[in-house]
């Protein structure tokens, strides 16, 4: 029988491959470029991790992990996400002792056992900025601007950002209660899980793929029963995203399918993405390192879902700024010269070299099947003369340059085209 990936499992292949190599590279580089470091997370974590921190009355927790016990009797969990996983190192590590706030970027696959679609796979890889150790709003917006900063350095404009405020521990147990008054009526209507979460968890309706938004859009708004604090921090995130022109609605239903947040709550959308319309979410979560043994740190951040933004860049036809593509043609007597060739064009242009040499119109006839832009051919004469001649593909012209002048000369003929 033929091998085949597994349900929910897939090739990064072709274009999606080489997208998803440039998302890697992009998103890294200006996490950094914002003072955001590397962090590199097991893919395996206890299970009990994510139990305390996504919670386990969420639908990742109770029904989406691939849990399994190890020989050594451990009960282990592919992540389902990176942020528990963070708080970890951190508390393991003792970060506390550094000076805050302490700033990550991190890139990896994570596992839910989800119903496999379009957007939605059973591994798939988040990329994720978290800044831990300060409660100022000023990070909620900064976490946010890096989001869209990344997006749109792909040429992706007018996503919708739509966040909300989920409140504390001061002032949701409130919320909480009045939420649950106001399901009651409305018990037959909710799915079995909402039923059952009803009285331990009702926020997770909101959250509920089932249940309808005119249902969820009439019940009382969690913004309503802010404490003072939290509404300070809410308005003041809305305030300096006006000013920094950063648009953006409240949408009051939104809570986010994990328990660990807290305050603001945020989701990048878009209407290429169909049903799964979310790109990436986050916000801020105050209690999670305290829940899970370590010192008082509060933290926020977003996870961003690499297939999905692959997905809209197909739809709005990304193209990645290419290197052009250069293959050298030789006389097999000169291996080396061309060997020596490559190694001055590297790494300003991709460069292949015929692996046969046999004759140079063979040679150009394999370049010719291989999209490449300029043929570099170093025969007897051009050896002689210490030479090159540089066939332009497209145009099929052909010129002789120096061998030192070989880069220059092809970086002219890419300007002058
Ligand atoms: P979450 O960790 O649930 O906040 O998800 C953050 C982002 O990860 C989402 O906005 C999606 O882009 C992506 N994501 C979540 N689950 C999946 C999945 N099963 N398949 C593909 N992408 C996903």
């Amino acid at each position: 029988m033929e091998i085949k990936t597994v349900k929910g499992f897939k090739d990064i292949l072709g274009i999606d491959a080489i997208l998803f190599n440039e998302i890697q590279k992009l998103s890294y580089n200006i996490a950094n470029a914002f003072g955001y470091k590397l962090i590199v997370l097991p893919t395996v974590e206890y299970a009990e991790l994510f139990d305390r921190s996504v919670g386990n009355t969420t639908d990742i927790v109770e029904k989406e992990m691939f849990t399994f016990d190890d020989k050594g009797g451990r009960t282990l969990s592919l992540r389902p996400e990176m942020t528990a996983s963070v708080a970890r190192s951190f508390i393991e590590h003792h970060m506390e002792t550094n000076p805050m706030p302490l700033k990550f970027f991190y890139f990896g696959q994570c596992f839910r056992y989800e119903n496999p679609q379009k957007g939605r796979y059973r591994e798939f890889y988040q990329l994720g900025i978290e800044a831990l150790g300060d409660i100022s709003p000023i990070l909620d917006v900064e976490v946010i601007q890096i989001a869209l900063k990344i997006i749109e350095h792909f040429n992706i404009k007018n996503l919708k950002v739509k966040i909300n405020s989920i409140g504390c521990r001061v002032c949701r147990p409130k919320y909480k209660e009045t939420l649950t008054e106001a399901l009651k009526p409305h018990y037959n209507e909710l799915c079995s899980d909402c039923q059952r979460r009803l009285y331990t968890n009702p926020l997770r309706v909101l959250d509920c793929k089932k249940e309808k938004d005119s249902l969820k859009e009439s019940l009382p708004k969690i913004t309503d029963y802010l404490c003072d604090e939290c509404m300070e921090h809410f308005e003041e995130v809305k305030k300096l995203l006006t000013e920094l022109k950063i648009p953006f609605e409240v949408d009051n239903t939104l809570v986010r399918g994990l328990d660990y947040y807290t305050k603001t709550v945020f989701e990048v959308v878009s209407e290429d993405l169909g049903a799964q319309n979310a790109l990436l979410g986050g916000g801020r979560y105050d209690y999670l390192i305290e829940d899970l043994g370590g010192r008082k740190t509060p933290g926020v951040g977003f996870a961003l879902g690499v297939e999905r933004f692959i997905e809209i860049l197909k739809a709005r036809n990304y193209k990645i700024p290419d290197n052009k593509k250069i293959y050298i043609a030789y006389d097999k007597k000169f291996s080396s010269t061309a060997f020596k060739i490559r190694d001055s064009l590297i790494p300003d242009f991709i460069v292949e070299i015929d692996p046969k040499g046999d004759s140079i119109k063979k040679q150009i006839e394999r370049a010719s099947r291989r999209e490449i832009n300029f043929v570099c051919i170093l025969g007897e004469d051009e050896f002689s003369e210490n030479s090159v001649s540089i066939k332009d593909m497209e145009k099929g012209n052909q010129i002789k340059v120096k061998i030192d002048e070989l880069k220059e000369s092809i970086k002219e003929l890419i300007n002058n085209a």
